[in-house]
């Protein structure tokens, strides 16, 4: 069978050593396998052929058909360039280079017809074409629907010629020499299934369309194919896992859960809340080891139902812990939750880097003796020392600030690993959720404790401070409390934490009968405790802080967030900052405050904000602004992306089809040893060898 990635590139027609070299170095491009998946990023209608009478200077890609006149060079240097009078008999313009003059003299001749395809621009009153692809006309096959690919090229390879079209000419010889199928990368039973195109097909019509329907089933098959094999990864090692442990059974609900649940609880749970501990319910009896992401809402009510669960892990027998990502976050949600249990015989101590000496010894002692019932703590509690009688439970806040090699650190804390159930609020979009943790089931919260308002949001341009002052004073003079943050980046640091102490110093003099504490990074946790603890206790009415307060922080009285510099925030950290008000009953406020100046992106991200309070909707529209590279949480979490041609940010459906396969396939071989599944099996080693960089998570 023909194997295209023992085919060396150099040997294909037209390359040769030294641009078989520059073809590895630019483009990774080393075999015939590696040419034919270098797929075209965008296609131009070549079907039209243009006038020159028709041309203006605003126009995009046209195609001419007529006759060099003469040549003729002109200027100095650098300036130096080749012009050709080229006619069609409609009118005359000029094909302009600035490289390669000695070769584009020998191998265009004057009289012969040649089709032209370039941009036209208006250069001293005539229209010119700057670096025109130009073929002899008999040699240009127009395709039936005049789709022409276009493949990225680095500067290196244009100054050698190898510009798109250069490719696109490889391609087509490649492709000559294609005479029998590709071996097939997907089974009979998916094509069949999911009507998708052959391989063969598929790698035809990426690079040279028959029709824009064909054109969309290949790009189809091959997005297709590279997010099966992702998610057959993802899922193969999560039934590997499965195998290879089993879960904790807690099989019944008890004393705990039943005494919190009727004495305990100030509210009734929400529709949403209940059916998520349900969902965690059956993980909990299963014998399956649970690992669940619960994504909700900022002010949804994630912590009660961790608490809940973490209570079903407490009538089993079991130990519980519950990890955040900040001290203050941890503290609060011992405290939090110290307050709920109240009177109940349960024992919750809080574990963090600043907890030493003898109070550590204390806890870390009843955690062997399993005197202790709940630990929460930062990731101080996956040290080493940290040993627990019998962890059942793990519930880790804000995944996205713990690796994946975290997670899996606080697994070998018992002899069997324990459940685990992640809580975000940062809702992910689906799609990308299930990429990055697919090996996680999915919860949703997607409902608000009843009798809360919407936050309304607002811009305000950052000149216009004084009115933002007078609404300050009018909520303040209601006994309202009022966060203003800044952004901090690391790399400007610096500069940053003057903006926040000149921002502080201004808001002082401003306010002079208020008291306004601050709070950022740079504290020692105790300064940082005493200042949170001003403004938590209603002492302070303003708090000027830096984005460390993003996540968590739990003060139903304030209900103004300002956020200052605004444009250099993400959507889903706007988001999250937003989160902190609107959480008592009276109406809250954001005022997004920016410089006057903006630029398109920063402007559609205040829009989303000012008109929507979905998170999920958010999180989707910061997906397709930034793309999913940049998404928060994604560089932390170890996955590169390395994805050619599907893109997460608009193939959510065939995502979704994809992993229904793999799924099936997983489910029908779990030992990934039925001879009916080896081509893929074969085909997923292939590639993770391929991208032993880019796969490293999953293993
Ligand atoms: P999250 O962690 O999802 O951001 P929290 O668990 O901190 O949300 O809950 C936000 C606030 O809502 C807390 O003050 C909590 O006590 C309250 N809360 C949670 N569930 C309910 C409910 N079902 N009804 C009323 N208030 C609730
Ligand atoms: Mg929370």
């Amino acid at each position: 069978m023909l194997d295209l990635t023992k085919w060396d590139i150099t040997y294909l027609s037209g390359v040769g050593p030294q641009r078989a070299a520059l073809l590895g170095k630019e483009a990774s491009i080393f075999t015939l396998h590696d040419l034919l998946y270098y797929f075209p990023y965008k296609y131009v209608d070549r079907s039209r052929i243009y006038t020159i009478r028709e041309l203006n200077g605003n126009m995009p890609y046209i195609q001419l058909r007529g006759q060099i006149l003469s040549f003729e060079t002109a200027g100095e240097g650098r300036q130096r360039r080749l012009i050709a009078h080229f006619s069609d008999g409609t009118g005359v313009v000029d094909l302009v280079w600035f490289q390669g003059i000695k070769y584009l003299t020998g191998k265009y001749k004057v009289r012969q017809d040649y089709i032209v395809f370039g941009r036209p621009t208006v250069f001293g009153g005539r229209i010119n074409l700057a670096h025109p692809d130009i073929d002899p006309a008999d040699e240009v096959q127009l395709s039936p629907i005049g789709l022409q690919p276009y493949y990225n090229t680095t500067e290196k390879m244009k100054r050698s010629f190898l510009n798109s079209h250069a490719i696109e000419k490889f391609v087509a010889t490649a492709l000559q020499f294609i005479k029998e199928p590709l071996p097939e990368t997907l089974t009979p039973d998916i094509l069949a299934s999911r009507h998708l195109m052959s391989l063969t097909d598929a790698l035809r019509n990426i690079h040279f369309p028959t029709s824009t329907e064909t054109l969309r089933r290949a790009q189809c098959r091959l997005k297709f194919e590279e997010l099966f094999y992702v998610q057959l990864d993802i899922l193969r090692y999560t039934k590997e896992r499965q195998r290879h442990y089993r879960g904790y059974v807690f099989a019944r609900v008890g004393k705990a859960f039943n005494d919190f649940y009727s004495y305990h609880l100030p509210f009734s749970l929400t529709e949403a809340q209940k059916r998520v501990l349900r969902e965690i319910r059956r993980d909990l009896g299963s014998g399956r080891q649970m690992n669940r992401l619960l994504q909700g809402d900022v002010g949804s009510g994630k912590t009660l139902v961790a608490l809940m669960s973490m209570l079903i892990a407490l009538d089993n027998g079991y130990q519980a812990c519950l990890m955040a990502p900040t001290e203050i976050l941890a503290s609060q949600h011992a405290e939090t939750i110290r307050s709920l249990l109240a009177d109940m015989d349960i024992r919750v101590e809080l574990l963090t880097g600043s907890v030493k000496g003898k109070k550590r010894e204390a806890i870390l002692q009843g955690l062997l003796t399993g005197d202790v019932n709940i630990l929460v703590g930062t990731h101080a509690v996956a040290e080493d020392t940290v040993h627990f009688a019998s962890l059942g439970l793990v519930v880790i806040d804000e995944q996205h600030r713990f690796g994946v090699a975290q997670r899996a650190k606080l697994w070998t804390k018992s002899g069997q690993p324990p459940h685990v159930l992640v809580m975000t609020a940062t809702p992910i979009p689906r799609t990308l959720a299930m990429t990055l943790y697919g090996d996680l089931d999915v919860s949703v919260i997607d409902e608000l404790p009843p009798g809360r308002k919407p936050v309304v949001t607002l811009h305000q341009f950052d000149n216009r401070r004084e009115s933002l002052y007078r609404s300050m004073r009018k909520q303040i003079a209601q006994g309202r409390q009022v966060y203003i943050v800044y952004p901090l980046i690391q790399e400007s640091e610096k500069i940053d934490l003057k903006n926040l102490e000149e921002g502080y110093e201004h808001v002082c003099a401003a306010f002079p009968d208020c008291r306004v504490c601050k709070v950022h990074g740079r504290m020692k946790p105790a300064e940082k405790d005493e200042q949170m603890q001003l403004f938590v206790s209603g002492q302070a009415q303003i708090m000027v802080a830096t984005t460390v307060i993003e996540v968590g922080v739990n003060v139903p009285n304030a209900s103004v967030m300002i956020i200052e510099n605004a444009e250099r925030f993400g959507l889903s950290q706007l988001h999250q900052l937003r989160g902190r008000v609107g959480r008592g009953a009276d109406q809250s406020f954001c005022i997004l405050v920016t410089g006057y100046k903006l630029s398109e992106d920063t402007r559609k991200r205040i829009e989303i904000m000012v008109r929507s309070n979905d998170g999920f909707e958010i999180a989707e529209a910061d997906l397709k602004l930034r793309g999913p590279g940049d998404l928060e949480g994604t560089q932390q979490s170890g996955i590169a992306f390395n994805l050619k041609i599907a893109d997460l940010a608009h193939d959510g459906q065939l995502l979704q089809y994809a992993r229904e396969e793999a799924q099936a396939v997983v489910d029908a071989d779990p030992s990934a040893s039925s001879p009916r599944y080896a081509l893929l099996w074969r085909q997923l080693r292939a590639l993770r060898k391929d991208n032993a960089a880019n796969w490293s998570l999953i293993s």
